[in-house]
């Protein structure tokens, strides 16, 4: 398993080093929004904890970030009028993983509605 570097982005947002929107915060987890957004309404779910992602996320990790996914997914669905939510999660370079602490990706769906693709 290759070790957590806390020099990520997510590591720097978490310690306040650089600015983020954000949506949610508790103990465990915080939510804020994606700053290339492929949705209206596109937000990130990260553990408050060392993580790089689904590889080395414990069952503790896990249930917090779903706990909040839940909760934001709802939020944002209303506060968007969205149709549905689409729940992504990239696991290292050859998943699609750029930022290397772990995160959920909750997009807001619209009916007809595609993505934007990435950048
Ligand atoms: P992934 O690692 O799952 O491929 O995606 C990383 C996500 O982090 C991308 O959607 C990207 O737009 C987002 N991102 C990268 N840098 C920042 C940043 O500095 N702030 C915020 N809010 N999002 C970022």
């Amino acid at each position: 398993m290759t070790a957590y570097d806390d020099q990520n982005i997510f590591a720097k947002i978490l310690r306040g080093e650089i600015p983020s929107f954000k949506v949610y915060e508790d103990d465990e987890t915080l939510c804020f929004m994606d700053i290339m957004p492929r949705t209206d309404g596109h937000c990130l779910v990260i553990p408050k904890t060392p993580c790089r992602n689904i590889l080395d996320a414990t069952p503790a990790q896990l249930a917090a970030c779903m706990a909040t996914v839940s909760k934001v997914a709802n939020a944002v669905k209303k506060a968007f009028d969205a149709d549905g939510i689409t729940l992504q999660q990239f696991s290292e370079t050859a998943g699609g993983q750029e930022v290397f602490h772990l995160h959920f990706h909750v997009h807001p769906r619209h009916e007809g509605v595609q993505m934007r693709p990435p950048g």
